[in-house]
């Protein structure tokens, strides 16, 4: 074996594996230089999934002859303005694009600076043509024809055309979100996918490619430590998503992938999100380029922090303090959809039966919506309805509190209010777990939790090793207000338990602490840990649904969920409360 040095095109093509992984990335690539030559307008055009053709038009810059010929050699770039590598100020530094996508496949590129001549050049596997003149009006045009052709290995390992082509997209959606300034456009195969025009605010655009729906249902976060600014949107935890696939991080205006997003998102919103559901986020994190390092990953996909648990706790804080602000708030879609399934559901419901007289015995809104669903219920249910409606005093609960007054409580879980803009529908249990969770944690930051003794220990008969498994984590429950001990194999005796659950269950309570534990053992830290538990008691501790409440105990509840932090949601994430507005109950009678 000899050493021998390899020729150019091979080392390019070489870069070419790490760099242009995929189509996508070479759209990437080419729509980074189009951003750092100035570019507020950027076209992309692709076929067959950017396999045959990726044309990317600006209207940057551009370069002179000399810049054109030297753009395509390796390790040539415009942007690194010292030798200092933590002084990056562009997208790209590695003068490695184009060569990489150069050795490849077949390139063309034409490009003309204002007030300049216009010039174009073309390279098929690597090799260059001359450079020539060219006819390009303004602003640079690069097109990538049969990416890959010259490495068949790579060229095999793509995905679908229509699996390429949607890659192309997120990757141009993401770089589109970070740069609101310049208008984009997609067309793929002929047909065009999307055009975001440019727009000065950032939440437009956001809203552009998130959707209405993200606008309106996330908060907005600014916050600056230590010359860190974190700034972006996050949705209600209402707004819940099956993947975390909708979580963008932008590292001084650089899509990136990170790990640490979905970590912090995942701790933030750990109280008030089922663990199979995720929280919409866009995060801006924008600091000075000497506390990041940008060159960790050959497609500059990932960025290393200087001082990642710093980034990382200004994340979670100011998700933590955003989720509590708008804990209130339920996600607006949440009515409209329930709305829609209303307006369904009323299309075909069968025509109003047999009235009994009796049944006029009540007046104003809770009528209403007793008459919404009574239709669909048989003769026997009519004459004893599950529901129950109480006339409350409504003068002495104002109407202007944020859930209304109670007006009712139907099928022993819902109670219906009644605010100034129309009904609300608050989910008892949902509700009042929420508020025991939250009245948990206070008592835990302050002193402890409250506890109360048994007169007599009760006697919690469990299989042995759930028994096991409760008794080795006997301090932590103690420290919850959940004293036990053991009581011969397979038994424990409970003597305190917290003061919030004096009425519960407690055997179902123990056996439900079982399970929580041997579900969530090692896999979260003790934090989470306790959580977890806190929210298992709080179940227990909070009115079954089946339960009647008086109507002062309802408004009771009223009062005490607008006091509470997050109490529009439960600790699983699901609304506690739905508003209807007037409008909208017009709206499903047609009055408007
Ligand atoms: P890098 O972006 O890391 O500098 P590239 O290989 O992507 O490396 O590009 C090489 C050089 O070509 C850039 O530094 C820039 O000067 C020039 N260039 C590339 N694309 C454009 C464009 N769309 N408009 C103006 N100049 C460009
Ligand atoms: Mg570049």
């Amino acid at each position: 074996m000899r050493i021998r040095h390899l020729p150019e095109t091979l080392i390019n093509q070489i870069a070419a594996g790490e760099v242009i992984e995929r189509p996508a990335a070479a759209v990437k690539e080419l729509v980074e230089n189009s951003l750092d030559a100035g570019a507020t307008q950027i076209d992309v055009d692709i076929r067959e999934g950017g396999k045959s053709l990726i044309i990317v038009d600006d209207n940057g810059s551009g370069m002179n002859r000399e810049e054109l010929v030297a753009a395509l050699d390796r390790h040539a770039t415009s942007k690194l303005l010292g030798d200092d590598l933590l002084n990056i100020q562009f997208m790209g530094f590695r003068g490695e694009a184009l060569p990489s996508i150069a050795s490849v496949s077949r390139l063309k590129i034409a490009t003309r600076m204002k007030d300049g001549e216009g010039w174009e050049v073309t390279v098929e596997g690597g090799k260059k043509e001359m450079a020539a003149p060219s006819s390009q009006a303004r602003g640079t045009r690069i097109e990538v024809r049969d990416l890959f052709y010259a490495t068949p290995a790579r060229l095999k390992f793509l995905k679908s055309e229509r699996a390429e082509a949607l890659a192309i997209k997120e990757m141009l959606q993401r770089l589109a979100m970070a740069n609101p300034e310049a208008g984009f456009r997609l067309t793929i195969d002929g047909k065009q996918s999307f055009y975001h025009a440019p727009v000065s605010d950032p939440q437009m655009r956001l809203a552009d490619i998130l959707g209405r729906d993200f606008g309106q249902n996330s908060f907005m976060i600014d916050t600056e430590r230590e010359g860190i600014r974190l700034s972006g949107f996050a949705a209600l935890p209402t707004y819940n998503r099956k993947t975390a696939q909708h979580q963008y991080l932008f590292v001084n205006r650089r899509p990136v992938r990170d790990k640490l997003i979905h970590g912090c998102v995942r701790a933030a919103y750990a109280d008030v999100l089922a663990k199979d559901r995720h929280a919409a986020v866009a995060l801006f994190i924008d600091l000075p380029s000497s506390l990041v390092d940008m060159n960790v990953h050959p497609a500059k996909a990932e960025v290393r922090f200087q001082d990642p648990g710093l980034v990382r706790g200004l994340i979670i804080s100011a998700l933590k303090h955003g989720v509590h602000q708008h804990g209130f708030q339920t996600s607006s879609t949440l009515s409209v959809a329930a709305l829609g399934h209303l307006k369904a559901e009323n299309q075909n419901a069968p025509a109003l039966p047999y009235r009994s007289p009796s049944y006029s015995m009540n007046a104003g809104l809770a009528e209403a919506v007793r008459n919404s669903y009574m239709p669909q219920m048989g003769l026997q249910e009519m004459q004893m309805p599950s529901a129950r409606f109480e006339e409350a005093p409504v003068a002495a609960i104002p109407e202007h509190f944020p859930l209304g007054a109670a007006r009712a409580q139907i099928h022993e879980n819902y109670i219906i209010a009644q605010n100034e803009q129309g009904v609300v529908i608050i989910d008892q249990h949902a509700a009042h777990e929420r508020l025991v969770y939250e009245r948990f944690k206070t008592q835990m930051e302050k002193h402890g939790i409250e506890k109360q003794g048994l007169l007599t220990p009760e006697l919690v008969e469990l299989d042995e090793a759930d028994a096991e498994r409760l008794l080795s984590r006997a301090d932590m429950l103690a420290k919850l207000g959940l004293e036990i001990e053991s009581f011969g194999i397979g038994t424990i005796a409970v003597q305190t338990i917290p003061a919030l659950l004096a009425k519960a269950n407690i055997s179902k309570l123990i056996k439900d602490l079982a399970d929580e534990l041997t579900e969530n053992d090692e896999a979260n830290g003790l934090e989470e840990r306790l959580n977890h538990i806190l929210s298992t008691m709080a179940c227990h501790g909070s009115v079954r649904s089946g339960r009647r409440l008086s109507v002062d105990e309802m408004n009771a509840l009223l009062r005490q969920m607008e006091e509470t932090p997050l109490s529009g949601q439960c600790n699983h994430g699901r609304p506690t409360y739905i508003k209807l507005s007037l409008r909208d109950i017009e709206k499903l009678f047609g009055r408007t």
